[in-house]
């Protein structure tokens, strides 16, 4: 049995103006043919895929294609957009004859000029394939599941936790392939868009109503015939025409039963949507004060609108200018993305003392630079190795570590992980355990922190991925959308 394997991955900020562009998928590693397993082999989604055959105990040739990852942002650029379908193309029309595809994508992926990238990529994979290859999508559940991807693929599965755990969908979506086409199943794919975008406060699995839903989701399961029931709650950054929640449920043959759970599946979320919408999230300046009071560390400190896992630009200041206002004791870890900030500290050079304004280099509509002066304690570039990342190492560009009174910055031209892993500040000879706080560019990715963290505060920071949706600059999505608009019948007709 010979299975192709393709994975294109990035989620869109629609509110992050910068585009995504090839470069930020080499920081993550862009590999293509042998090189999948070589470099990939045991980690992420492709692990998963590779697990899955081996616990098969069958006899199944991976034909590796492409693997590509870059971190959330704005949208793809076109280059970017047209490089990765002439990978596609010519991937599998090299490949030779292929008895199914997993095509690992993430779903809530936008382009310029275009909202649906991967449905795009879905069509192309199946006009190339023809109707007979069975085609498994595997999709991130913030996805925005369209009726293009549906219509050019055989079965669909999301991520079952979040935080996420890419190594377990790469697993249950090359399970399921392998029994298509083994057991020559016939499966069937039913869907709803649940008119619904929230804040991002509500979206980790293992509490709340975002638990209960994909309980929900895994009873559906028990019975045999569903080969797989997933939510994909839309994270609320992507302003795209077909927007929204969905419920999929794929069921082998069983068109009524598919229907009937997909409209059950939606309705459990749309009657916990109020649930979804509450916050958590309090004031800047008084999650400075309340993370500087704590008697010890590391208090993480969530700038929640400038999520850099949620495809913010990373150039928010801030928690920073709350931070001085303050005259907080910290001390302080806190990266920002800010390419010209760089290039000016390094011109000065290590030892320097430079004052110069910092942040809204990017997302100029949320923020503006505000003047600092500090001293750049150390400057380095090249790849940071990460242990038991899913990614190995990434490449943050030329970096600075810039000390402004109590904040110890880490200044990086490309985005990468932000300062969101702790290897990263080690890199450059930071122990992240000698401080009071670090700020997160993220509003849900704790987990590499969490060994050394103390307590975790989220500031209700203003930004592109920030968590209030009624203010964000919609222009795209279909409405009427809850709770932008009230109403209660979750079929209403949208435009
Ligand atoms: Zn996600």
């Amino acid at each position: 049995m010979r299975i192709g394997l393709i994975h294109v991955a990035q989620e869109t900020n629609d509110f992050n103006p910068e585009l995504t562009t090839l470069r930020d998928y080499e920081s993550f590693g862009l590999h293509l043919g042998a090189d999948v397993v070589d470099k990939c082999g045991g980690m992420g989604q492709v692990g998963g895929h590779l697990a899955a055959i081996t616990e098969s105990g069958l006899s199944v040739e991976t034909v590796p294609i492409v693997r590509a990852h870059a971190v959330a942002g704005g949208r793809v650029d076109t280059a970017s957009r047209r490089y990765f379908l002439d990978v596609i193309a010519r991937g599998l029309e090299a490949a030779g004859r292929l008895d199914g595809l997993h095509l690992q994508l993430h779903g809530a992926c936008a382009a310029e000029g275009l909202d649906d990238v991967e449905g795009e990529q879905a069509e192309l994979c199946r006009e190339i394939l023809g109707p007979n290859v069975p085609i498994l999508l595997g999709l991130d559940h913030h996805a925005n599941v369209t009726a293009r991807m549906v219509a050019s693929v055989d079965a669909i599965v999301g991520h079952r936790t979040q935080p996420h755990d890419p190594f377990d969908t790469g697993l249950i979506g090359m399970r399921l392939l392998l029994r298509m086409v083994q057991e020559k199943l016939s499966p069937v794919i039913a869907m709803r868009k649940i008119p619904l975008v929230t804040h991002q406060e509500k979206f980790l699995t293992a509490h709340g109503p975002m638990k209960a839903w994909f309980d929900r989701a895994r009873e559906m399961e028990k019975d045999p015939r569903v080969l797989q029931a997933a939510p994909f709650p839309m994270q609320p950054w992507l302003d795209v025409e077909e927007g929204g929640w969905t419920a999929v449920v794929v069921t082998d043959g069983d068109r009524a039963l598919a229907e009937r759970l997909a409209d059950e599946l939606a309705d459990h979320a749309w009657s916990l949507r109020d649930a979804f919408l509450e916050r958590e999230a309090i004031g800047v300046d008084e999650a400075v004060r309340m993370a500087d009071a704590e008697p010890a560390g590391v208090v993480v400190l969530s700038d929640t609108g400038d999520t850099v896992f949620g495809g913010s630009a990373g150039d928010s200041n801030l928690l920073l200018e709350s931070m001085l206002r303050q005259k907080i004791r910290g001390p302080v870890l806190m990266p920002m993305i800010a390419p010209k900030v760089v290039a000016r500290l390094f011109e000065a050079g290590e030892g320097a003392t430079v004052t110069l304004p910092v942040g809204g280099e990017t997302a100029s509509r949320f923020f503006s630079p505000l003047e600092v002066t500090g001293t750049v304690r150390r400057l380095g570039e090249g790849p940071v190795r990460i242990a038991g990342y899913q990614h190995g190492e990434v490449d943050m560009g030329r970096t600075a570590v810039f000390e402004v009174g109590p904040v110890t910055m880490l200044i990086s031209e490309l985005r990468g992980v932000a300062g969101n892993l702790p290897d990263v500040y080690r890199a450059y000879g930071i122990e992240p355990t000698d401080y009071k706080m670090a700020v997160l560019k993220t509003a849900s990715n704790f987990q590499f922190f969490a060994p050394i963290t103390s307590r975790v505060i989220r500031a209700d920071t203003a930004g592109p991925g920030q968590s209030d949706v009624y203010t964000l600059p919609w222009s795209r999505l279909p409405r009427p959308i809850y709770p932008l608009e009230t109403f209660t019948d979750r079929t209403v007709s949208r435009s």
